[in-house]
């Protein structure tokens, strides 16, 4: 099935057996005893070494050896002299799959803006640094269905497309097949969507948590994981129009279970990462140690790796919403007036507040609880007070919020009482309300954004940059 990858042949003790390479040429290099091409299949970030004679081949097919090109080799394994690789394969038979014209080809063999090679996101995947974050993003996802599995949870899959507008957790994009010229109209001259695909208003999902509750309280423990839209036009390094959205929803899970799995959830995973793509995230430190070479002291981050175990390795900090405001109203920026926005019980913490406490304050994650219920959505279960809810939201160094969740409202009273008192008319909901009036349970869940976690992973600064080809205001080109 296909020839060996690069990976695994970099793996094999050289003992002069044949082989047969395919991948893009990175560099050639020529000298007066030989040439060497540098061959990288995407397998690994390490690419193999291929060597051929001066005169092996005529020269005009060793002119379209270019970097970019896509080529066969046939050869065979044998030790290295050269240093920096133990392998490398002689060249015995030579074929040109594809050529990459060097006045044309866009990726050569230097640095490239991070901002330019969002231009060229069809060739990217290509450069070491992406090719880096792609296999990396692929680690986690394969260890986010491992972690559920093993934990006895099932995958469900919600639906991309939804009528109910009652998530409320951003913006929505339109899914309609009217004609955008002349909708149809009813008698109040109102775009008439009775006539839509869907016989209704229908948009893309915020969120699946309100089917996957409809699973948990089924099968116990479900997850989702699946594309998430959110049409903000918020052009931040954290936020994408469409991402991909992780959502465990556990029946018989109150408030402290649910931190509990999150924490342990998203330790288990980045340590698979630590285990299995240390190639990657070795280059990616070095990377990131390159970048932080032109900012101040205080604003260089901590390798990568060593970052990574400390999440793993410590307990994250857990408080509540009223004990963070405590410490943001004592702390110096405060004081010194030095935040942007106020502080003060009742406010929706931004960002500025939850990385001080994150980075400054605790140095470590946090997961700030009971939340004012007037911050948060309407089916998070209210606490005794009245005043706060039972919410939880994980915060990470760099990345802000990375996990959002709470335990759910299982009274079908209050849960009524808080849909109407937000403005959302219960027909449009029923068929969520009704699992309260038919074996209702206590029952949790939250959301991990799957990118801002690829994005803490991989130390890079931008969302737009974890994600093959992000879509984000004016943009959606690839
Ligand atoms: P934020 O306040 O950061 O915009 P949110 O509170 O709107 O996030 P939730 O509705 O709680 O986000 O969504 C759950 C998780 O999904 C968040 O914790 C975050 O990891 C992720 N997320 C939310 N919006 C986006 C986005 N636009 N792009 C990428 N990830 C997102
Ligand atoms: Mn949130």
């Amino acid at each position: 099935m296909g020839p060996l990858q690069i990976k695994d042949l970099l793996q094999q003790a050289p003992e002069g057996q044949a082989v047969t390479l395919k991948g893009w040429v990175r560099t050639k290099r020529e000298s007066k005893n030989a040439i060497f091409i540098a061959l990288n299949d995407g397998s690994t970030i390490h690419n193999i070494q291929a060597v051929a004679g001066p005169e092996q081949f005529a020269e005009t097919l060793i002119q379209q050896v270019t970097t970019g090109s896509c080529l066969r080799i046939e050869g065979t394994l044998i030790a290295s002299m050269g240093a920096g690789q133990s392998v490398e394969v002689q060249i015995s038979e030579l074929e040109v799959y594809g050529t990459a014209d060097p006045e044309k080809y866009p990726l050569q063999p230097k640095r490239h803006s991070l901002e330019f090679l969002r231009e060229i996101a069809h060739l990217r995947p290509r450069t070491n640094t992406f090719g880096a974050i792609l296999r990396v993003r692929h680690a986690l996802a394969f260890a986010v269905h491992q972690y559920f599995n093993e934990k006895g949870f099932f995958y469900l899959h919600t639906p991309i497309i939804t009528a109910s507008d009652a998530e409320g957790a951003g913006e929505m994009f339109r899914v309609t097949t009217l004609d955008m010229d002349k909708p149809p109209r009813d008698e109040q001259g109102a775009i008439n969507y009775k006539e839509d695909f869907f016989g209704r208003e229908a948009n893309l999902t915020v969120s699946g948590q309100l089917e996957g509750e409809l699973g948990a309280l089924a099968l116990s423990k479900i997850y989702t994981f699946g594309p998430t839209f959110r049409a903000e036009n918020s052009n931040t390094t954290r936020h994408l129009a469409e991402f991909w959205m992780i959502e465990p929803e556990m029946a018989f899970f109150e408030l402290a279970d649910n931190m509990d799995l999150a924490e342990d959830f998203v330790k288990t995973v980045i340590g698979y990462a630590l285990e299995h793509c240390k190639d990657d995230l070795d280059f990616l430190q070095k990377r990131q140690a390159e970048e932080d070479k032109s900012k101040p002291q205080n604003e260089r981050s901590l390798p990568l790796l060593e970052k990574l175990s400390f999440v793993v390795d410590n307990p994250f900090e857990r408080l509540t919403y009223t004990e963070a405001i405590e410490i943001l109203l004592k702390s110096k920026p405060h004081k010194e007036k030095k935040f942007q926005y106020p502080v003060g019980w009742g406010i929706d913490l931004s960002s500025e507040h939850e990385r001080y406490l994150v980075e400054k304050h605790f140095k470590k994650p946090v997961i700030l609880t009971n939340y004012p219920k007037e911050i948060k959505s309407f089916y998070m279960k209210l606490d005794e007070d009245g005043k706060t809810v039972r919410a939880m939201d994980v915060l990470f160094p760099g990345i802000g919020e990375i996990i959002g969740g709470s335990q759910r409202e299982e009274n079908y009273d209050k849960l009524l009482e808080r849909v109407k008192e937000i403005g959302i008319d219960p027909e449009n909901v029923w068929w969520y309300l009704e699992t309260r009036q038919f074996g209702t349970a206590p029952h949790s869940g939250f959301g991990l954004g799957f990118e801002r976690l690829v994005l803490f992973v991989t130390g890079m600064a931008n969302i737009r940059d974890v994600i093959p080809f992000p879509r984000f205001p004016k943009s959606a080109e690839f």
